[in-house]
């Protein structure tokens, strides 16, 4: 099997954290010769665009991602090419593969021994610290790459690899089981419905918190019991304590993009509860009483995206149906609005770029 490459690609360029993307098509692609052992070129159909993208587009982090960017961590595609002398590898010429946040990791340190790659200090992360998927072709790696279940649609699975593997993680490690409530602020954007969704498939009772219309109604349709508008309700302590009958909920997983999603979340758990940290505002501290966290011993994790075998999983229960990305289908050149979007809040699910045209 052989693939005729292209010299040249369009890609969306960031020059400098907050400069403007510029969309290029001359952008160079490598050549098979110029992959490292270990290395894969990915023809890409697809790519979501997540929140993350626009931190490390507009640099709110405490971490600044590498420059020129090329941002996205999304992807579906084709392995074209794949490293000379790279021994042992996972996937081969012509097979459909996932991108994820995570593109690399040691697979040998503590950490990754440990099965938390994505804490391994030599991870690489798409669209991060080498470039990403907002580009026709990208240079991955054999050992990271997801491969997409057959069948499943690539528009579908995108989002799988970076809002899915994390809200399942999230769900997976939230010390909850069936019958239990859990809130999710943040519920209504691209790791939220996702989390609505792998929540159901555990059979959890789901609160979701966010606002306006178009989330509303979309988190109902997928299945939260009750609904909160972050913006309108007055108490949000009393009202998530009277929905669960007094005691408060079991877990939240907090996907909100502000420190302010995070406020109260201590208060609404009931003894024994859970918080998972997974909404990454850039500068926010969590201000909460260490009185009530030690009096009700509640749990607090830090949960970042998952790994290779967490993507399993989360694109296994997709491809098979039981959640759903609810997402709209956009080009490259629709990045800039896409990003004005999320900025604003006005992104009910995700939106998908069609890497073909
Ligand atoms: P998004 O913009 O699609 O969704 C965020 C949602 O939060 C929006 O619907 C917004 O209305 C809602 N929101 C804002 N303030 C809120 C509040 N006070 N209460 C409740 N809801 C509120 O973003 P996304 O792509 O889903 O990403 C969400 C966050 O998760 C980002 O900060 C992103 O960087 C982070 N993230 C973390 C990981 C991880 O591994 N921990 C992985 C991916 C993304
Ligand atoms: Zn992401």
């Amino acid at each position: 099997m052989s693939f005729t490459i292209p010299r040249t690609q369009k890609a969306a360029i960031v020059s400098t954290a907050g400069a403007k993307i510029q969309i290029k098509t001359d952008h160079p692609v490598k050549t098979q010769a110029e992959l490292a052992p270990g290395e894969c070129l990915v023809k890409l159909e697809c790519t979501g665009v997540c929140h993350t993208d626009l931190h490390a587009a507009i640099g709110d982090w405490p971490l600044a991602a590498s420059t020129p960017l090329i941002g996205g961590h999304e992807g579906v595609g084709v392995i074209v090419a794949i490293g000379s002398n790279t021994n042992h590898s996972p996937v081969k010429l012509g097979d459909r593969v996932g991108i994820k946040w995570l593109a690399d990791s040691c697979l040998n340190c503590e950490h990754c021994r440990k099965g938390r790659e994505q804490n391994c200090p030599d991870a690489k992360l798409s669209g991060f610290t080498v470039d990403g998927t907002f580009s026709q072709y990208v240079v991955s790696f054999v050992n990271h790459v997801t491969p997409i279940p057959e069948g499943f649609d690539s528009n579908a699975a995108a989002s799988i690899l970076c809002a899915g593997v994390t809200t399942y993680r999230a769900v997976k490690y939230s010390n909850t089981s069936a019958g239990d409530w859990i809130v999710l602020p943040g519920a209504g954007g691209g790791l939220g419905h996702l989390a609505v969704q792998y929540a159901k498939t555990r059979n959890l009772r789901v609160i979701a918190i966010d606002t306006g219309a178009a989330k509303k109604e979309l988190c109902l349709s997928l299945g939260a019991e009750a609904w909160i508008d972050f913006k309108e309700c007055k108490d949000v302590v009393k009202e998530i304590k009277a929905i669960t009958g007094g005691e408060g909920a079991h877990a939240a997983i907090v996907t909100a993009t502000t420190g302010a999603g995070y406020q109260q979340a201590v208060s609404y758990l009931r003894a024994g509860g859970t918080l998972m940290a997974v909404g990454l505002p850039g500068s926010a501290t969590l201000d909460t009483s260490i009185f009530f966290c030690v009096f009700k011993s509640i749990n607090i994790h830090g949960s970042y995206v998952g790994n290779r075998q967490d993507a399993v999983e989360a694109l296994d229960i997709a491809a098979r149906g039981d959640v759903k990305c609810h997402f709209e289908l956009k080009s490259l050149a629709d990045l800039e609005s896409t990003y004005e979007g999320m900025h604003n809040g006005t992104v009910a699910g995700r939106i998908v770029l069609d890497m073909t045209k």
